[in-house]
């Protein structure tokens, strides 16, 4: 097997969740540009469609489907309907940040941990238990750097809290898992240039200036740059990867 042909995912087939815009739209497309047959999910179905369609208009190989990370019998439900799944995505999030900790209300901090964490439990499981029924597979999860530092100029403890819950998950399923030939790695971005931050960073200017001063790169991710580590990740050429968080943060916690 030649270097190249191990980022090669011909034959194989990918769930993403949250595909619809961002890290997980770029993703997807990376997936499919990688040989993957890719099924986008999410929740909002004009968007998903729209994606979908463009993908599937520059050649690649997509299906998309309604889906609800929250709903744990959804999961479960599309997971045993699809035929083999060999890559799962499990992407989907959201961000409730900018509040102080001890003003933040009880719907919201259930919200960030019921999408963020509980969601990506329910994706793990029902896929996890698919691909060790198979004999392998691939999960890869996004985390963030916000659960490797407070993150203190954006006021998200419990946004953080659920990532940091995420990585330990993927840490634990991975030593379960790896003697069954299922891998399971988490990316954890800096900051990238998505629908989610482009709201904060119109909403909240200072606040994002005060990031790239921080950033010694001195600049912000592109989506782009956390679909190739996806690819990477999901792809035979990190086969001896499982258990990782790989930050991808222009610097921002090197200091
Ligand atoms: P976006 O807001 O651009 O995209 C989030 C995606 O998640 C959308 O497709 C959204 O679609 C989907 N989603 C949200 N809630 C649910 C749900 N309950 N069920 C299914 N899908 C859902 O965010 P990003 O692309 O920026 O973020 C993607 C991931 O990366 C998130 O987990 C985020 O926490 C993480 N991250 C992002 C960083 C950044 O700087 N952008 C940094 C570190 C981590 P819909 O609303 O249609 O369901």
């Amino acid at each position: 097997m030649t270097i190249m042909s191990r980022f090669d995912l011909k034959g194989k087939r990918a769930v993403v969740t949250g595909a619809s815009q961002g890290i997980g739209l770029a993703s997807a497309r990376a997936l499919a540009e990688a040989g993957a047959h890719v099924l986008l999910t999410s929740r909002d179905e004009q968007a998903l469609e729209k994606a979908a369609d463009e993908l599937a208009s520059e050649g690649y190989s997509v299906e998309h489907r309604f889906l609800d990370v929250t709903d744990s019998v959804a999961v479960t439900a599309l997971a045993e309907d699809l035929g083999a799944v060999d890559i799962l995505f499990a992407n989907a999030g959201i961000a409730r940040s900018g509040e102080a900790a001890e003003e933040m209300a009880d719907d919201v901090i259930a919200d960030v941990m019921n999408v963020n964490f509980n969601g990506v439990v329910h994706c793990c499981r029902a896929f996890g238990r698919k691909m060790l029924a198979a004999g392998g597979g691939s999960i890869v999860v996004t985390g963030s750097i916000s659960a490797l530092i407070s993150n203190r100029p954006q006021k998200q403890s419990y946004y953080n809290a659920s990532k940091a819950a995420v990585h330990q998950m993927v840490k634990s399923m991975a030593g379960e898992w790896a003697a069954r030939g299922v891998r399971i790695n988490a990316v954890a971005p800096g900051y990238i240039e998505t629908p989610m931050t482009k709201y904060g960073m119109e909403e909240d200017p200072e606040t994002a200036e005060k990031w790239l001063e921080l950033t010694p790169m001195g600049r912000v991710g592109q989506p782009d740059e956390i679909a190739s580590i996806i690819v990477f990740l999901a792809s035979p050429a990190a086969s001896y990867m499982t258990g990782s968080v790989v930050v991808a943060d222009g610097g921002y916690t090197c200091w």
